[in-house]
């Protein structure tokens, strides 16, 4: 008879700047024991996150952490400040040794990459983006954050994605709100995250109607924000999540205009007969984070 050994399993943290998600599994056929708890101090968050492991790991062995984080961070294997969170203006928190502390607490080897990384790692492996070795998630929401996979692997260079900062163009006749990121003022972060939508229109950005003019301009920005990743970085699919996207009626506004500024320059079937295809939600929904973390420890230094 044939003896099943049971998967081995992994821890994951989604750590955000307001709440920590930790889980454990091998992916979403048994992703369990989930707990969120909010980001207090690096110390008591952190020490939080290893209670948990060490609880979970009394009843099955765990092989290794993978962490998805808000950053900026260092992911770049074999820096001096590999696992750090580096300069985040979030108290506390500006070069905390994230992983290494980890690390230490749980003797397990810790992956860590962006929450963004790990959410598209996630897509990868189960969602929206499974088979492409090119792909961009970007995520809009309190934020807006971007992670790539270029040739199979996600993309690290100097310094991860900062996909949220580029610059878009901003008629201020039509749109007159200024921005609203600290570092630049109206880049696609300061005009389209979803503080930016409340700001600009005094309404929580969920109690908009869907035929508000606020999705219309908000379709401009992430439209123009699409065609430079396009352009740029050739992907072969875009996918956008986020809770500014649990608004479905941005994606044919944003295909339209992606369309539009394109203007028939690139003629290749999936712009000009499949952009619904190639501009997408996550299928993973918001379990992208947590299931792309336990991807980052299952994948391990492979990428
Ligand atoms: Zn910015």
């Amino acid at each position: 008879m044939k003896k099943t050994t049971p998967l081995p399993r992994y821890g994951g943290i989604e750590a955000g700047g307001s709440k920590f998600v930790c889980a454990t599994g091998s992916g979403p056929q048994d992703l369990s024991n989930e707990i969120r708890f909010p980001t207090t101090t690096p110390e008591e968050t952190l020490d939080r996150a290893v209670a948990y492991f060490r609880e979970q790991r009394r009843r099955h062995p765990l092989s290794a952490i993978g962490v998805g984080s808000f950053g900026p961070l260092d992911a770049r294997r074999g820096s001096p400040t590999f696992g750090y969170i580096t300069t985040t203006p979030k108290p506390g928190w500006a070069n905390t040794d994230f992983a290494g502390r980890l690390e230490r607490a749980l003797e397990l080897p810790v992956y860590f990459d962006t929450d963004t990384n790990a959410a598209a790692l996630g897509e990868h492996c189960w969602g929206a983006a499974q088979k492409l070795k090119d792909f961009l998630y970007l995520t809009v929401g309190t934020g807006i954050g971007g992670g790539a996979m270029a040739n199979g692997r996600l993309l690290h260079g100097f310094n991860h994605i900062e996909a949220g900062h580029i610059r878009v163009p901003h008629d201020r006749e039509r749109d007159p709100f200024p921005g609203n990121c600290p570092f630049h003022g109206d880049c696609l972060e300061g005009l389209a995250c979803g503080p930016a939508v409340e700001q600009r229109w005094n309404r929580r950005a969920e109690t908009l109607p869907p035929d508000h003019p606020a999705w219309e301009l908000e379709a401009e920005y992430l439209a123009h924000a699409a065609v430079n990743f396009l352009l740029t970085l050739a992907p072969q699919r875009i996918i956008m999540g986020g809770g500014v996207m649990e608004q479905q009626q941005l994606f044919p506004l944003i295909r339209q205009k992606v369309s539009r500024l394109l203007n028939n320059y690139l003629r290749l079937p999936e712009i000009t007969a499949h952009l619904d295809q190639y501009i997408v939600p996550p299928e993973l929904g918001n379990r992208a984070g947590i299931l792309g973390a336990i991807a980052l420890a299952q994948k391990g230094g492979k990428l």
